[in-house]
């Protein structure tokens, strides 16, 4: 009797029109999480079905688990359409399990199989009480025997396992993912990831102000998330020149705005030049005095392209309870210093006026800095991994 892995998929029920693309992206999703194992993936419009060596499912039911769109996932007996076979699979799968109770649930998606569900409900159901001693319970079993007749074969399990749900990533588009080192923006990354937006990331960096740690960092976090996304880009901002000048011509309570609005300004050319169609960070209302709403606007107001900030309205207690649930607290509250908190003034202003921004920006030419400042972008990806590890 083979074992194999049963998909179910995520929203795509109330999503017809999209359905076919959701399941192809789905399937390359799925294979490239797997590429390490030796695997056969059919799909049909409902269920996507998993052939793997017996004793790799588990540890791929585990890969399963971070992948966006899936609904549910269950290891079970394929069998053919024949109900000595199914009375048969269904005494071993409930042998398999413990428990003194048991329900029969039967779907049968194959109307050309001859015994309607009730009916095969009740069939199996008294033979498993004629070769155990367990007894029905109809309301609050131990064991639920799910048998799924389809067209092809029919599938027997009991458990069934809870996917992370979402979008399969990359049906949505691209985003650019603006990426610190703290524990907010990896977080809103996952979350935009589980939207079906697939990510590169912008991290800025201010070299000697900032260390190599903090950069590996970054590139660890991203490496992080990859899990749930494909491989990642990072790409390295020299920010040192820009973020200089800022310090030496302008009022230090307006440091951060100004610095903040040069940030969008570069991660939106930069997204532009790289087809995204948005750009994502790790904002929180009230966070800190340039996460006012006030100081949003302000920033904000320089860029056109849709920024998303998926954790805007958490508390910073949400944030970190997913941050250690996606596996990037430990490493974002390493004490690295990233160039936001070098250059932080006493005083950061909290409602800031954008006339005031405007007029302390035009005393230095900071069009040109930004050209100049993303001709000297540096990329690594993830999955390179030798280039990668020169960082680390
Ligand atoms: P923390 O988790 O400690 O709040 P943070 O990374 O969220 O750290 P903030 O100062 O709150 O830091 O910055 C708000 C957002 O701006 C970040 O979530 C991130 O999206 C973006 N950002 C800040 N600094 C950088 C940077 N050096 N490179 C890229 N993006 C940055
Ligand atoms: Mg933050």
């Amino acid at each position: 009797m083979e074992k194999i892995i049963l998909i179910k998929y995520g929203e795509l029920t109330t999503k017809k029109a999209n359905r076919n693309i959701f399941i192809k992206t789905l399937n390359e999703n799925i294979l490239n999480s797997l590429k390490r194992y030796d695997v056969k993936i059919k799909k049909d419009r409902v269920r996507m079905y998993i052939e793997a060596k017996e004793e790799e499912l588990e540890e791929i039911v585990k890969k399963l688990k971070n992948v966006f769109g899936l609904h549910g996932i269950v290891i079970c007996y394929k069998i053919h359409n024949n109900i000595e076979e199914i009375q048969k699979s269904s005494l071993k799968k409930i042998k398999e399990e413990i428990g003194t109770t048991f329900k029969i649930n039967t779907k049968r998606a194959d109307k050309e199989f001859p015994i309607p569900s009730m009916e095969m409900n009740n069939k199996i159901a008294s033979t498993i009480l004629k070769e155990t001693n367990l007894k029905v319970d109809v309301h609050n079993p131990d064991i639920m025997l799910h048998i799924e007749i389809r067209k092809d074969f029919t599938y027997i399990y009991t458990k069934e396992e809870k996917a992370v749900g979402g979008y399969p990533v990359g049906i949505q588009g691209k985003g650019m993912l603006m990426l610190s080192g703290g524990i907010d923006s990896p977080v809103a990354g996952y979350l935009a990831l589980k939207r079906g937006i697939k990510i590169e990331c912008l991290y800025f960096e201010s070299p000697p102000h900032t260390s190599l740690e903090a950069k590996n960092k970054v590139l660890e976090l991203a490496k992080i998330i990859e899990k749930f996304g494909g491989n990642i880009k990072v790409h390295i901002v020299p920010f040192t020149k820009l973020q200089e000048t800022i310090y030496k011509e302008v009022p230090h309570e307006y440091m951060i705005t100004i610095m903040r609005r040069m940030m969008y300004r570069i991660a939106e050319k930069y997204a532009q030049k790289r087809k995204c169609k948005i750009i994502i960070n790790g904002e929180s209302i009230g966070q800190v005095a340039s996460q006012t709403l006030s100081s949003m606007s302000v920033i904000n107001e320089v860029v056109k392209m849709p920024v998303i900030r998926p954790v805007a309205c958490f508390d910073k207690l949400e944030i970190i309870e997913l941050a250690q649930k996606i596996g990037t607290y430990q490493t974002s509250i390493l004490p690295y210093e990233d160039c936001c908190t070098i250059f932080v003034p006493k005083h950061p202003v909290i409602n800031p006026c954008i006339q005031k921004a405007k007029e302390y920006e035009k005393v230095f030419d900071y069009e040109t800095l930004i050209e100049e400042t993303i001709e000297k972008i540096e990329t690594v990806d993830t999955e390179e991994k030798d280039k990668y590890k020169e960082y680390l």
